[in-house]
């Protein structure tokens, strides 16, 4: 028995995981490297393994650094089963979709680059294209449900356990048996934080021989949330009392949906002006909503009894879906309203369009709801740059500017350490998904295991 480490070793992104045993091969993840243009060449390196030899993937969720290169890995040769929840499932085709589509916009884009410069050298080719995403996706298969052992082949065994993270998120135990000898390795996936709205919070985690653990956060814990949702509300009342457009760069996969379950609840509870109107402006985000309100299944307590009421936790009056682009660029015109668009980090997508039209704006406001990276159009502004480029042209930054931090969908260090102790003293903790610093920090904190960090393609026996 083996495992190896393939992806997010000392990293955040392009998660990828493969374990050993009777002759099988089964990967835990395969994402996509994000971030910069080094990040972007990593994609196209060697996996160090033969995809065509891999017989099942196991996908712990659908975020684009846990699932991005599958589409990769089917070009290569990859002949397996998929499997993960039908939620995941369903996310991870509109993602996978998408990002072929960036895939092939960014070569074409590249060659066009090249041909003005008069450079004869070899054309660039998309990682991945539509059709290989389409492909990938005949490989999926869903579990029958959370906690139920689903045997892969004599001797292994997995069973999800929720997350909590985003949409039908998942921790994976896999259950080796080889020579008499057993071995349960745990993967935590990306896990999610307490309290938070639609998602229960991580369930109870098994026991394990050995851990695979995400360190994101490992170095810090969490503002609360409730303040967070305060700050969203009183920005909103300010902006539009004064005549202004709320702007609120966003992530499609959870925070959208999280933001119209606060807007519909601060609507009903009359904690927002009663003739608001809030643009969903992002396509990607509308249909992500729609994917979560076939997955009642993984809703909590609270968003099941909103359901049970008769209502949609994520509709309100006032809410208007724009999927058109000419409808889109009309959004000009409109004071007072909230907009709601991608790419959370501002480096495309529609949001790009209304910085344009409102930055300059004092009577505006951009509302921050999630991590930006740094050289990212969303950092520039958060950290206070008084002129940016957008679109080809400079514009002022004169709109009000909020940074709200308490919407996070990792676990902080508190909770990831919480977590940990469930697991029943495993031997060994392996730490991935994590900047080093963060991952030293937690590393000092757990006891009662032997941590290790794994650099990229490092393999252990089990
Ligand atoms: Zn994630």
């Amino acid at each position: 028995m083996r495992i190896a480490f393939h992806g997010a070793a000392r990293n955040v992104t392009g998660s990828c995981h493969l374990l050993e045993c009777r002759n099988k091969r089964i990967l835990i993840d395969c994402g996509l490297y994000q971030g910069n243009r080094e990040m972007d060449e990593e994609n196209r390196h060697d996996f160090g393994f033969d995809p065509a030899s891999i017989d099942y993937l196991l996908l712990t969720h659908g975020h684009l650094d846990h699932c991005g290169r599958i589409p990769l890995l089917s070009r290569l040769g990859f002949k397996g089963t998929i499997l993960t929840t039908a939620a995941t499932r369903e996310l991870a085709r509109l993602v996978l979709l998408d990002s072929a589509r960036l895939q092939e916009e960014e070569a074409r884009y590249r060659n066009y680059k090249a041909s003005k410069r008069r450079d004869r050298g070899e054309a660039v080719e998309p990682l991945y294209d539509t059709l290989d995403a389409l492909n990938s996706l005949n490989a999926f298969a869903d579990i029958a449900s959370f906690a139920q052992p689903h045997e892969l082949c004599p001797g292994i065994r997995a069973t999800f356990h929720d997350a909590g993270h985003i949409l039908g998120s998942a921790c994976i135990l896999v259950e080796m048996e080889e020579g008499g000898r057993q071995h349960r390795v745990l993967f935590s996936g990306d896990l999610g934080c307490e309290g938070r709205a639609i998602l229960p919070d991580p369930a109870r985690p098994p026991h394990a021989d050995t851990v695979v653990m995400e360190s994101t956060y490992g170095d810090r814990l969490h503002k609360s949330l409730k303040p967070s949702i305060e700050e969203f509300y009183l920005a909103i009342n300010t902006t539009v009392a004064r005549g202004g457009n709320v702007l609120v760069p966003s992530f499609a996969l959870e925070r959208t949906q999280e933001l119209l379950y606060y807007l519909r609840e601060g609507l009903e509870q009359g904690r927002l002006p009663n003739h608001l109107q809030v643009y969903l402006d992002s396509p990607m985000a509308i249909s992500a909503t729609q994917v979560f309100r076939r997955h009642r299944e993984c809703f909590d307590a609270e968003t099941w009894a909103v359901v049970a009421s008769g209502r949609d936790p994520f509709d309100f009056p006032g809410l208007n879906i724009v999927r058109d682009v000419s409808e889109s660029m009309t959004l000009k015109q409109m004071r007072g309203a909230v907009i709601i668009a991608g790419s959370g980090m501002c480096t495309g997508g529609r949001i790009r369009h209304h910085l344009r039209h409102n930055l300059w704006r004092r009577e505006a406001s951009v509302v921050f709801v999630g991590y930006a990276a740094e050289g990212t159009l969303a950092r520039q502004i958060i950290e206070g740059a008084e002129v940016v480029r957008v679109l080809h042209e400079e514009v002022e930054v004169n709109a009000e500017i909020h940074t709200i931090g308490g919407f996070s969908a990792h676990a902080d260090q508190r909770e990831l350490l919480d977590w940990h102790a469930l697991t029943g003293n495993p031997e060994r903790t392996f730490l991935v998904h994590g900047e080093e610093a963060a991952m030293q920090a937690l590393a000092d904190q757990l006891t009662g295991t032997t941590v290790a960090m794994p650099r990229l393609h490092e393999s252990f026996v089990l």
